[in-house]
């Protein structure tokens, strides 16, 4: 009869260990998935103005990288 008990009792702990791990994932890949995209794209400088822009907004030309079409065509800064 005891035995029956504690089988039971481990049964239990089983179940609710699943659970709990399965919340822990559910939460932690949520997680992981939202911080991705803020992480891959990378920040450039215009050449010209100095302004900070992500590179997929912004005018490469060639080594350069400018945050417009104006300001690409403008070329480096002078000095
Ligand atoms: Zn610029």
């Amino acid at each position: 009869m005891r035995n029956l008990l504690i089988v039971i009792l481990v049964f239990i702990g089983i179940w609710w260990a699943r659970g709990a791990l399965r919340r822990f994932k559910a939460q932690g890949g949520l997680r992981r998935k939202e911080a991705r995209p803020v992480s891959a794209e990378r920040m450039l400088e215009c050449r010209h103005c100095g302004l900070i822009v992500p590179e997929s907004e912004g005018v490469r030309a060639g080594e350069d990288f400018y945050c417009c079409e104006a300001h690409r065509s403008a070329g480096r800064r002078a000095g």
